[in-house]
């Protein structure tokens, strides 16, 4: 495959400045973004790394990393967690209270927000630091130190998290949160303040394409199963309400986040990694869909 060429079309197609879309401003902190910025690093099972425009810039990967939580949790509880919440997609938006009252408090989903606090209250209460824990795992499968958690976003998320406050509540109330709510926000705000560049992504997502091993290792963080469970539910739940549009269109097991960014994983082939901060009205990166939409056109691939 000619990548080199096919991401130069791509480049050449898409259009910062004819961009809509807006961003996410009910984080003011994530507010401050540039809305022209763009990057992706597209990393491939047989080594070569291809990237364009701001590829090595970090962001704020937001709910990209409750695919990372999830991933923590499964590979310490296995499928114990499943007692706890379903593996539905929810036709909803991701900060919705109104399924979750209806459902008794078992969230839809693990990729939802109802669905990744519960996934954070398992590992408060499963590992012994949470916090430090995450970013080391997190650390691990991106073969880097230099991620962080950014302070500034967790304390701008806390500040204004009404909604995920009300959420916490609401499983608290059904008996689904075991820790305190305050301890939970703490840690699932953390999670989602992670920043991390395309480059770290499309790095760190590898090990989706590759079975649950981290690549180039004989490491194994999950089983071949596990793995199969997170990239179905990356297909069926990982774009909020627009994850059908998302299959439709590119054909990829993939999350996106609030802060503008995209992953997607082509088992056996490639991870990749996208940023565009401006995003559309169900808070997925315009150009980031657009960019996948593209390349699995171009390249006539995807999983189906
Ligand atoms: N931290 C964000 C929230 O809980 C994550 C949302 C997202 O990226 O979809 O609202």
């Amino acid at each position: 495959m000619d990548y080199p060429s096919i991401l130069k079309e791509i480049e050449a197609e898409i259009n910062l400045n004819q961009t809509r879309g807006k961003v996410a401003s009910y984080i003011p902190e994530l507010a401050r973004v540039n809305p022209q910025k763009y990057g992706l690093h597209l990393a491939c099972m047989n080594g070569d790394h291809f990237s364009l425009g701001h590829s090595d810039e970090k962001f704020s990967i937001q709910s990209i990393s409750k695919v990372l939580s999830l991933s923590l949790a499964i590979s310490r509880l296995g499928s114990r967690i499943w007692s706890r919440l379903d593996v539905e997609p929810s036709g909803n938006p991701f900060n919705s209270l109104i399924q979750l009252e209806y459902e008794d408090g078992i969230p839809r989903n693990p990729l939802i927000n109802s669905g990744a606090i519960v996934i954070a209250d398992i590992l408060v209460s499963a590992l012994d630091h949470p916090k430090k824990d995450l970013l080391d795992f997190v650390r691990k499968l991106g073969g880097s130190e230099d991620i962080h958690f950014n302070e500034e976003v967790a304390q701008s998320e806390k500040e204004h998290g009404f909604r995920n406050y009300a959420l916490a509540n609401m499983l608290k109330s059904y008996d689904n949160l075991h820790n305190d709510v305050e301890e939970v926000l703490d840690f699932y705000f953390h999670q989602c303040s992670i920043e991390m560049s395309c480059k770290e992504l499309a790095q760190t997502f590898l090990l989706f394409a590759n079975e649950g091993a981290i690549h180039n290792t004989k490491d194994r963080v999950l089983t071949r199963l596990q793995t199969k469970r997170i990239n179905s539910l990356m297909q069926t739940c990982g774009f909020y309400d627009e994850a059908g549009e998302f299959s439709f269109l590119v054909g990829l097991p993939g999350k996106s986040g609030v802060g503008g960014g995209i992953v997607a994983v082509h088992p056996g082939e490639y991870s990749v990694a996208v940023w565009s901060p401006r995003l559309n009205k169900k808070g997925n990166s315009v150009l980031g869909m657009k960019t996948l939409e593209l390349l699995t056109t171009k390249t006539g691939r995807s999983i189906f």
